[in-house]
């Protein structure tokens, strides 16, 4: 959602070009001086706004553009391909060490998301396979330790932490003896959470410092508030400078701010973007993928999480065979409405809705959407004779006024629907045929 109102901004810029046979160096111009506003808008640095306009624009004169069938799909393409590389280029994965365990430590500003970051990554690790201990090395704040404990009962995992009444603590003793605790206890992975300030200062960057020095740690994972706006290259700066770190954790994805800092922060630094975090809950997380996002923030869908989601919620067998549905187009409602009741299994639908291609177009339906609506489709689809959900060209007026009557619903309301639905469908089909080469577990579509 951070990236609303720059996706807006990119999405009329491509339709004013959209129709064009060839684009003239001043279309070019034009167009690129769009996408730099709305970077700048966005919040993103300005070093990296130049660069990455710079690429945009040096790549739409050339050849590449000008031969190509259809001149404005392939900006697109090119800004697609630029987000990725100012997103990092490549997936990067936690690194574990060949001798457990692996030590992960948590450096950031205070309300960044640490501690909310630890307990997300030892539930996803613990699930994995994975017997993560959490460790409270952050002991400056009165009650950290005390939320550490929360979170990490929440994610059924372990907490390390001095005993009580012991005093402010030595967080640098603290977290050498989690080390030995968890070699003796076979934990295989150390997730030390450190103290953060509110702003940038020499003492929390030494401590932090000095604790990375003790430890030697396998990863050390900077968490950023993605709402902080233009303070985030100068933040991530200095923690580079001060404690240096492996890779960056954007948390509060969620909110609706700028969001430039994540546009920028792997760029400045150097260091790859590893998760993201999207909420509250202990689930709001996933391993980041610079392609996603671009295509999230370029409205193209982000089909993989979507089917990724879909996968850990359904058994393999159905997700085949709901891939293969797609792919020949033989999805039907019946399918859909299957897969929503479903989907109830799986935490925000309106998340998940988001992740379809042209969602903000729907902005406004998702902004009001409420998980009640969910019933209302469901009354709509069973409203409809099997032979209806199976072959959707069916519904006429008449045929769509007997629906919502008998869903108790209006005609506006099933249109809607049906329109989502052939939209997706017809998504999914492409992205299916256009080569989502060898899911794990679903063989290649
Ligand atoms: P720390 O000081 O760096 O340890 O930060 P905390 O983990 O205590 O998080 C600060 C606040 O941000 C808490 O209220 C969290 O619930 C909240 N928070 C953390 N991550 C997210 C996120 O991804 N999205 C949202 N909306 N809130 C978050």
């Amino acid at each position: 959602a951070s990236f609303g109102n720059l996706s807006d901004r990119l999405a009329t810029t491509f339709k004013n070009l959209r129709g064009k046979g060839k684009l003239s160096p001043a279309d070019v111009d034009g167009t690129v001086r769009e996408i730099r506003r709305a970077l700048l808008d966005a919040d993103v640095a300005l070093d990296v706004v130049k660069e990455f306009t710079g690429r945009v624009r040096e790549r739409a004169l050339s050849d590449e553009v000008s031969k190509a069938l259809n001149p404005a799909q392939q900006v697109v393409q090119i800004v697609n391909d630029e987000l990725i590389t100012i997103l990092g280029g490549q997936q990067r994965r936690l690194e574990f060490s060949k001798q457990p365990p692996t030590v992960i430590m948590l450096a950031g500003l205070q309300g960044a998301g640490k501690t909310t970051l630890a307990g997300k990554l030892a539930k996803w690790l613990a699930k994995d396979g994975h017997t993560p201990i959490l460790v409270a090395a952050d002991l400056q704040r009165p009650n950290a330790v005390t939320q550490l404990q929360v979170v990490g009962s929440q994610a059924g995992v372990p907490v390390f932490a001095p005993e009580p009444g012991n005093g402010v603590g030595n967080p640098v003793r603290v977290a050498k003896d989690a080390i030995k605790y968890a070699k003796d206890k076979q934990h295989d992975v150390v997730i030390v959470d450190t103290a953060g300030r509110l702003g940038v200062d020499a003492e929390m960057m030494k401590q932090a410092a000095d604790i990375r020095k003790a430890i030697n740690p396998d990863e050390v994972l900077f968490v950023i508030d993605a709402m902080i706006g233009q303070d985030a290259v100068a933040t991530a700066k200095a923690f580079q400078a001060g404690v240096d770190f492996t890779a960056v954790v954007l948390s509060k994805l969620d909110g609706d701010a700028r969001g430039g800092a994540a546009l920028s922060v792997a760029s400045v630094t150097g260091r790859p973007i590893i998760f993201a975090s999207t909420g509250e809950s202990l689930d709001d997380f996933e391993p980041f993928h610079p392609d996603r996002m671009a295509s999230r923030i370029l409205d193209l869908g982000d089909i993989m999480s979507l089917i990724e989601q879909a996968q850990s919620a359904f058994d393999e067998e159905e997700s085949r065979k709901v891939a293969e549905k797609f792919a020949t187009d033989t999805f039907t409602l019946e399918d859909f409405l299957s897969q929503m009741q479903q989907l109830k299994k799986m935490g925000s639908l309106k998340n998940m809705l988001g992740m379809l291609p042209g969602a903000r177009g729907m902005k406004e339906q998702l902004e009001n959407f409420d998980e009640s609506e969910l019933t209302r489709t469901e009354a709509i689809i069973q409203s409809m004779t099997p032979t209806e959900r199976r072959t959707p060209k069916l519904l006429n007026g008449s045929r769509r006024a007997r629906i919502a009557r008998g869903a108790g619903t209006t005609v506006t309301e099933v249109n809607g629907l049906v329109n989502r639905f052939e939209q997706a469908a017809k998504m999914m089909k492409t992205v299916a045929k256009g080569g989502m080469p060898n899911i794990p577990g679903m063989g290649p579509i």
